[in-house]
């Protein structure tokens, strides 16, 4: 069943806040607080009544069921940004309006296509993890990923850079400045004793933990 617009940004809501670490020890919001960012409390209550939530006087938390959905929709989210960035190329502003709308209208198995497509991405643009589906864990033969981690070219593989799944700027930073930015061209050069990869005349060894984080699509 698809959920409704306005239950699952509020679902959405509480789930990112817990992640910012806002109230994470008792991982309870008040009526307030959940009514004035995302929803009315018509809405609550209706979630309430469907057991998405529980409501203790002015605390508002998730049951079980709400936390398997609030997974569920944070994951569409997450990887329609991704989709909507990587993909369709489009700007920082336009994909968080774009992304609300568009991930209610996933199915689950359009969301499957769409995190195998994009090689099972651990976090979106932001940063934010994505949690993991059920394609994460398996292999699927029929539907080969389209961006992978460079470190699953073979030798000799050229690829164009998509994404760098990393959170540190600093390190990021370091990656731009040789040159190791989306839309880069690369080479695999050599994967044992170090990842080395040549970008334009330049070869270069990757630290191994870097060599995750970066996405890639092969090229010609
Ligand atoms: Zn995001
Ligand atoms: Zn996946």
């Amino acid at each position: 069943m698809q959920g409704n617009k306005a239950v699952e940004e509020v679902l959405e809501f509480i789930w990112s806040q817990r992640e910012d670490g806002k109230n994470s020890v008792k991982e309870l919001f008040s009526i307030k607080e959940v009514a004035e960012a995302e929803a009315d409390t018509g809405t609550l209550e209706r979630m309430r009544n469907d057991g998405l939530v529980m409501i203790d006087g002015d605390c508002v938390t998730l049951t079980p069921s709400g936390e398997s959905l609030a997974r569920a929709a944070i994951r569409r989210h997450r990887l329609a940004e991704r989709l909507l960035t990587e993909v369709l190329a489009m700007s920082e502003d336009t994909v968080e309006e774009n992304a609300c709308s568009f991930e209610h209208t996933l199915s689950p198995g359009v969301t499957e296509s769409i995190c195998t497509l994009l090689g099972h991405p651990p976090t979106c643009p932001h940063g934010h993890p994505i949690p993991r589906g059920e394609c994460c864990a398996r292999v699927k033969d029929d539907l080969r990923p389209i961006v992978v981690p460079i470190d699953e070219l073979a030798v000799g593989t050229n690829a164009r850079i998509i994404f760098i799944a990393s959170k540190s700027h600093a390190r990021l930073d370091r990656l731009g400045t040789l040159g190791i930015v989306p839309g880069s061209i690369v080479r695999v050069h050599q994967k044992r004793p170090a990842f080395v990869i040549e970008i334009g005349e330049t070869t270069l060894a990757l630290d191994p933990a870097i060599v995750k984080d970066i996405f890639v699509r092969r090229v010609g």
